[in-house]
């Protein structure tokens, strides 16, 4: 009898110390991700501390049969493997707004299933904090699914308004919240819990309906903040440890993430939740007029050639046209002639913050060649030719010039103000935020048409014969 309850006892202490010791490692790996030198590794850290807690979870005394639970993580395993393995880079956000959707709802149905089953014999504070999961777990769910429909173009982009939207919006929550607020002081109402979770699914469905796709990143950044507290309040429900720790850590660096986009981009996030950003009646962008000037692939390449300072600019047309490899390439050779070369990165180039870092640090591009907006600005006036690969609004000087435009404010890459400008893009399409861009009318800015690894790789060639 003794030994057995040693035996439970040693249990629980193993579980909770595993638990420890994925919490301390979750830290770790976020703090390594917050540098590119070290990101793999903090990677690393984060996937050890999820084995940790997974294999603690395995060892719960609450567990009483595996069959379930090893269905789940071989059909789970398979279908995360063939995700990862088949979804391009590009595809990421969407991919993100996925994983979200299904954490939430694992979280919620947890919190349905505890209340189901025990309904009010939980207690006031248990309740609480099961409402709490399932209200954030099912606004989460409904949210990022339209997030991935909008993204993946399953839905239209632009955001979906109708009069009055945020006056009802404001009145779903405000239904919403009252019947989290009346299952507070009365644990026993299902029906509140029940009308409480469909209210909570119908209003992730309109919050980010009317949300333009090119602010998916930051209402994304913004649901996983959402599903973490969810996870979190799992936790408190569940007397879980680790749901606490990492769902505290993934509520928290996914609020900071929205923030600091929000400030890359010189919005407020009241202004992306509720702005309605990217409509088709959004008016202000400058109308430019003129001529965009066509530029010769061999000219460029002189130009190149014998410049004394290239300063390359990628964008979103680098990561779809998987550009990043042949850049370095070019970047190689121009070095081989002298010729001093940098990357200048935007904080929201691409479709998510440090896509531009991620795929130059896959194609070995030296951490100490990437320059950030505020160090490569002034620079830009000693630069012979800026390149920008695929880059649009992050170079649209609408943003700086024009205080009428929607993008007013945003801080961007001075590109306008180097000696010369080339501009690889396939045509005359638009960003993400559907503007006119007047760089590309300036008289110093030349169009190099075509999808952006033929032209670098024809530049490698040109370059090496000029
Ligand atoms: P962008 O404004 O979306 O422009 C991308 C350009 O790439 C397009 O004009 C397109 O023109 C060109 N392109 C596409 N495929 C190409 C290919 N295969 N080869 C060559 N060019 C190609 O990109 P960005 O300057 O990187 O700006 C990012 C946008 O996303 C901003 O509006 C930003 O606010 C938003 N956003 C980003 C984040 C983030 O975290 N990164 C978060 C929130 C919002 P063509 O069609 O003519 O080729």
């Amino acid at each position: 009898m003794e030994h057995a309850a040693t035996a439970v006892s040693f249990k629980y202490y193993f579980v909770e110390f595993t638990y420890l010791l994925a919490g301390i490692l979750f830290i770790m790996g976020l703090k390594g991700l917050s540098h590119p030198d070290t990101a793999r590794r903090g990677m690393h850290y984060a996937e050890i501390g999820m084995l940790m807690a997974i294999i603690g979870t395995l060892l719960h005394r609450d567990i009483v049969s595996y069959e379930w639970i090893i269905a789940g993580l071989i059909l789970g395993g398979a279908i995360g493997g063939a995700i990862s393995y088949w979804v391009p880079m590009t595809a990421l956000p969407q991919r993100t707004a996925l994983s979200h959707a299904f954490g939430a709802f694992a979280a919620a149905l947890v919190g349905i299933s505890e209340y189901y089953r025990e309904g009010a014999a939980l207690g006031e504070i248990k309740v609480t904090a099961l409402a709490f999961e399932v209200l954030l777990g099912s606004l989460t769910t409904t949210g990022s699914l339209i997030a991935f429909a909008k993204l993946q173009g399953l839905v239209p982009g632009a955001p979906m308004t109708f009069k009055g939207q945020n006056f009802f919006n404001m009145a779903l929550l405000a239904a919403t919240v009252g019947c989290f607020i009346y299952l507070l002081v009365t644990p026993a109402a299902a029906v509140a819990f029940y009308i409480m979770l469909g209210l909570a699914f119908l209003f992730g469905v309109m919050l980010v309906m009317p949300i333009g796709a090119a602010d998916m990143p930051v209402v994304m950044s913004l649901l996983n903040s959402y599903a973490g507290l969810a996870a979190a309040a799992t936790g408190f429900a569940i007397s879980n440890n680790v749901l606490i720790i990492a769902g505290t850590l993934d509520g928290f660096s996914g609020f900071i993430l929205s923030v600091l986009m929000c400030k890359a981009m010189n919005r407020s996030i009241t202004n992306v939740l509720f702005g309605a950003f990217g409509s088709a009646t959004d008016g202000g962008g400058t109308q430019a007029g003129g001529e965009m000037r066509e530029v010769n692939l061999e000219d460029v390449a002189t130009q190149m050639a014998y410049a004394r300072q290239v300063v390359f600019v990628p964008g979103y047309g680098m990561a779809t046209a998987q550009a990043q490899h042949v850049v370095r390439e070019l970047a190689d050779v121009l070095d081989e002639r002298g010729v001093t070369v940098k990357y200048a990165i935007h904080p929201v180039a691409g479709r998510m913050p440090g896509h531009m870092n991620v795929l130059l640090a896959e194609a070995n591009v030296p951490y100490s060649s990437l320059y950030e907006l505020e160090q490569i600005n002034p620079d830009f006036p000693n630069t012979d030719v800026a390149v920008v690969i695929g880059a649009n609004d992050v170079v649209n000087p609408d943003a700086r010039d024009n205080p009428k435009s929607p993008i007013a404010g945003m801080p961007i890459l001075e590109v306008d103000h180097a000696k010369a400008v080339i501009v690889l893009k396939r045509g005359k399409g638009k960003g993400f935020s559907g503007l006119e861009n007047p760089l590309f009318f300036k008289e110093n800015c030349g169009m190099l048409y075509g999808d952006a690894k033929d032209s670098l790789t024809r530049l490698v060639h040109a370059v090496q014969q000029a």
